[in-house]
C-alpha cells in the first residue's frame, strides 16, 4: 500500500503528530511504527509527569510558544477524554541571596510568556505552601500540574486507531530508501512506501534523520536522570512540587521534588552521561554508542567546558549522601534513610558540532522527511502543539 505518511516513533511526540495529522485530514493513509512492543516506553514513560506552565523559556522560542499552546491543548484533551490530571501548582524556591535576582528574572519572564497569577512569596508565605521547605523567597506558579504521560500517550494511540491510522509495534526502522517521489521505510519485518516520513525517534532521532540527510550537524547525547523516592511515611514532607531556581547555564539541572500523578513523591533527577542511549542503569554500556558520543566534536567541547559540573552530577549519582545533601538545600529535614531508589529516565539532548547543546525544539526538513531532532522537556506538555506544528508542515506538502 502507498502511504501518505509514515511516522517513526511511538513516544508522545510521534503519537501527537499522528493524531493531529489524522484530525487535520482523516483520509490520510498513515502508519506509525514503534520498535518496542508498547507505546511510550522511553522518554515519555519515564518522565517527571509535570504539566509545565511555560515559566522558564525564552519568550518567542518554540519551547515557550509550544508550551503554552500545548498546555491548553493538553488540558482540553484530558478533559474531553477523561484523563486524570491535577493542577496543583508548584513553588520555585531561592535558597540564597545570589538566587534572588535569578528568581526575579524568572518572575518577569513568566509574565512575558503570558502567565498570569504568578505570586511572589516571602519566607513566611513559602511555609504556607510547603511547611518543610527552607527558602528565603519564592514564586508560586498556580498553572503547573501533574499527569501520567503514559496514559496520555496511549489515549492518543487509541484515537489514532479509531480514526483509521495503523500503529505497528515491535518493528524497528533500519533504513529509508529514497526513490523519485517516494521513500521506502524498511523495518526488520517489512517495507512501507510513503510520500513523507516523519521522524519522532527521540533518543534515535539523529540516527533516523541520517537515513535521509547525508551530513547531519547534530548528534543526540543521552543524559540519564536518576530519581529517588520518598518513603511512604515521609511523603508528608512534600505537598506538591518544589523546584530550585534553575542555573541559567544548565536549566535542566537541579534536583526537585515532584508529587506524581501515579502516586508517591520523586526526588531528583540528576543528569549524567548515559553510556547507552537507552541505558537506564549505571551498568548499562553500549560500546559503539559510547564511542560515537566521545568522538563527536561537539560533545568533546561540552565535556571540556563543563567537566566540573558533570563530575558533580556523577558524584551525586554514586553517592546517596551527596544526592541527599543537594535535596536538603530545599528540605533540610530529609535524611538519607528517607529515600529509596526510584527509576531513571534518559534525555535525548541534541548537541551540534561546535559544542552547542541545542536548547530549543529542532525540526529539520528534507525532501523525504520531517525530522523532530530535539524535543526535550517540556515536549510532553507541548506534545499536541508540536504535533500541530509538524502536521502543519506536512500538510503543506500534500
Ligand atoms: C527524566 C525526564 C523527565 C522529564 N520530565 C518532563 C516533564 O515533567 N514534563 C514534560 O513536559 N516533559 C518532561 N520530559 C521530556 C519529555 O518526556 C520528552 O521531551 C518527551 O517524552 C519526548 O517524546 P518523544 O516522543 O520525542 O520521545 P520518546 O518518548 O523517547 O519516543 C521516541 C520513540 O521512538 C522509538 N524509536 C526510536 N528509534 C526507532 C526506530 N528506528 N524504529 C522505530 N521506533 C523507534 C523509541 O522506541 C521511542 O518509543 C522529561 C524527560 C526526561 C527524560
Amino acid at each position: 500500500m502507498q502511504h501518505d505518511v509514515v511516522v517513526i516513533g511511538g513516544g508522545i511526540v510521534g503519537l501527537a503528530t499522528a493524531l493531529q495529522l489524522k484530525t487535520a485530514n482523516p483520509k490520510l493513509r498513515l502508519t506509525l511504527i514503534e520498535k518496542e512492543d508498547i507505546l511510550a516506553k522511553h522518554q515519555t514513560g519515564n518522565n517527571s509527569g509535570v504539566i509545565h506552565s511555560g515559566l522558564y523559556y525564552k519568550p518567542g522560542s518554540l519551547k515557550a510558544t509550544n508550551c503554552i499552546r500545548g498546555y491548553n491543548l493538553l488540558l482540553d484533551f484530558c478533559n474531553k477524554n477523561e484523563v486524570p490530571y491535577e493542577l496543583c501548582g508548584k513553588i520555585v524556591v531561592a535558597t540564597s541571596e545570589e538566587e534572588k535576582p535569578l528568581l526575579n528574572n524568572l518572575y518577569v519572564r513568566g509574565g512575558q510568556n503570558g502567565l498570569t497569577n504568578l505570586k511572589k512569596l516571602t519566607q513566611e508565605e513559602l511555609k504556607e505552601y510547603e511547611p518543610h521547605v527552607a527558602g528565603i523567597e519564592g514564586i508560586f506558579v498556580p498553572q503547573t500540574g501533574i499527569v501520567n504521560y503514559t496514559v496520555v500517550a496511549n489515549k492518543y494511540g487509541d484515537l489514532i486507531r479509531a480514526a483509521g491510522g495503523d500503529i505497528r509495534l515491535g518493528e524497528r526502522v533500519i533504513d529509508i530508501q529514497k526513490k523519485p517521489g517516494e521513500a521506502i521505510v524498511i523495518t526488520q519485518k517489512g517495507s512501507y512506501s510513503t510520500k513523507l516520513v516523519i521522524n519522532c525517534g527521540g533518543l534515535y532521532s539523529d540516527k533516523v534523520a541520517s537515513m535521509t540527510i547525508s551530513k547531519l550537524n547534530v548528534k543526540i547525547i543521552p543524559f540519564r536522570g536518576e530519581y529517588f523516592k520518598l518513603r511512604k511515611e515521609k511523603e508528608y514532607l512534600v505537598k506538591n512540587l518544589i523546584y530550585p531556581v534553575p542555573d541559567p547555564n544548565f536549566p535542566f539541572l537541579g534536583v526537585h521534588f515532584t508529587r506524581m500523578a501515579k502516586g508517591g513523591v520523586e526526588a531528583g533527577p540528576n543528569a549524567v552521561l548515559a553510556f547507552k542511549r537507552e541505558g537506564y542503569k549505571k551498568s548499562d554500556i553500549n560500546f559503539s554508542e559510547l564511542a560515537e558520543t566521545l568522538a563527536w566534536p561537539g560533545f568533546r567541547k561540552v565535556a571540556s567546558k563543563y567537566w566540573k559540573t558533570g563530575m558533580g552530577e556523577m558524584y551525586r549519582s554514586f553517592s546517596k549522601a551527596a544526592f541527599t545533601k543537594a535535596l536538603q538545600k530545599l528540605i533540610p529535614e530529609i535524611q538519607e534513610s528517607d529515600l529509596v531508589e526510584g527509576g531513571a529516565g534518559v534525555r535525548a539532548q541534541a548537541c551540534d558540532r561546535t559544542g552547542g547543546l541545542v536548547d530549543d525544539f529542532l525540526i529539520l526538513e528534507d525532501e523525504y522527511a520531517i525530522n523532530v531532532c530535539n524535543a526535550p522537556s517540556p515536549a510532553a506538555t507541548s506534545s499536541l502543539a508540536i504535533g500541530e506544528t509538524v502536521a502543519g508542515l506536512a500538510m503543506k506538502r500534500f
